[in-house]
């Protein structure tokens, strides 16, 4: 993985989601009064999305242990989610989505 800082393509200071902790970021402004993106780069040079600030200036071993925490949050996440399939679904009775809609017209 590389980051390089790089201008935002995107139009004004919109936030972006960091790809390595998954937290909203913003640009960050330069003295050139530019806005500055961290992007990230695989090896093969494709780029992956946005890093926010604190990841980039964790340096390499702190982005390591930034992705293994998001990685095991999104894991116990993956096994809540698959927990939820595993069971019976039982969605609501056509009355009750019946009186929903009742509800919404008067
Ligand atoms: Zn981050």
């Amino acid at each position: 993985m590389k980051i390089v800082w790089e201008q935002s393509v995107y139009v004004g200071n919109a936030p972006v989601f960091c790809t390595i902790c998954g937290c909203r970021s913003y640009p960050v402004q330069s003295r050139k009064n530019q806005l500055l993106l961290a992007i990230i780069y695989d090896k093969r040079g494709v780029a992956w999305g946005e890093a926010c600030r604190e990841c980039v200036s964790a340096g390499s071993a702190g982005i390591k242990a930034r992705l293994q925490d998001r990685i095991q949050d999104l894991q116990s996440k993956i096994n809540e989610l698959q927990l939820l399939a595993d069971t019976e679904i039982q969605t609501p009775t056509l009355e009750q989505e019946f009186q929903i809609h009742r509800q919404d017209a008067s």
